[in-house]
């Protein structure tokens, strides 16, 4: 399958597995994983966030649920919110989730906004679990014709060890720990050179589900993001 396709099914697979109730993708574009996402009974709350809110908007009918969704009727509430913000910026309703997936994401941040990001999600936000993909760049030699990044909005791609560097700083900093994994495999004899092709770093607050910091005395709880949509199913 594409490699998107892996991305996502790989949180789909860690949903599943973790079943977290409050769940929020980072830079969800046109909300494509977010579609995929509603149809597990166990997500009470899904929440998306762009930049970019017209990309938002352009897609986001689709999370309406369709008639065929009521085939398989649920037990709880699905609460749909999308935003319009930065993550380089806090927002006191994005406090408080289970998961917070950022797929293909960091890398079209520069390196000083990677940094609020990390402060901003993992200080701020404190999920209780955060997956992150990014492009691995020692991969990039099995690309033919492929000079420089893989695309030309990344403000850069990490080898294994750069990502790993980062990861581990964040864990320190915010009490996290970290798993690494990927998607989209060399051709045999290659994966272990080269690695994945999509590098992704699972983290799991210590202290687990229950250890939260959302009741810290914060006098800025802006709300910097423009809520779009807005949906109780
Ligand atoms: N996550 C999507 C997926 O898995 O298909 C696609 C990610 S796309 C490559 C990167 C997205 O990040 C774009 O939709 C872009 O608008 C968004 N983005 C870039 N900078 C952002 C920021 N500072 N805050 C929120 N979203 C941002």
């Amino acid at each position: 399958p594409a490699l998107h396709r892996q991305r996502h099914q790989f949180v789909i697979d860690f949903i599943k597995k973790n079943k977290p109730k409050k769940v929020v993708d980072l830079g969800c574009s046109e909300c494509s994983l977010l579609k995929q996402l509603k149809f597990h009974c166990e997500i009470e709350l899904l929440a998306g966030v762009d930049i970019d809110g017209a990309k938002v908007k352009r897609k986001m009918q689709g999370l309406a649920p369709m008639l065929t969704d009521y085939l398989q009727p649920r037990n709880d509430q699905l609460l749909v919110e999308m935003y319009q913000g930065s993550v380089t910026q806090r927002d006191a309703r994005l406090r408080g989730f289970d998961l917070a997936t950022s797929i293909e994401l960091i890398e079209h941040l520069t390196l000083a906004d990677v940094d609020r990001f990390s402060e901003v999600v993992f200080g701020y936000m404190s999920p209780a679990a955060v997956i992150v993909s990014t492009p691995n760049y020692e991969f990039n030699p099995l690309f033919p014709r492929l000079a420089g990044f893989r695309h030309s909005d990344h403000k850069f791609e990490w080898t294994r060890a750069e990502f790993k560097s980062w990861a581990l700083k964040v864990c320190v900093d915010h009490g996290y720990q970290v798993e690494f994994t990927g998607v989209g495999r060399a051709p045999p004899g290659q994966q272990e050179r080269v690695g994945f092709c999509s590098q992704i770093a699972v983290f799991h607050r210590l202290g687990g589900r229950e250890v939260c910091n959302v009741f810290r005395d914060d006098a800025d709880d802006a709300l910097s993001y423009t809520l779009l949509y807005s949906e109780n199913y």
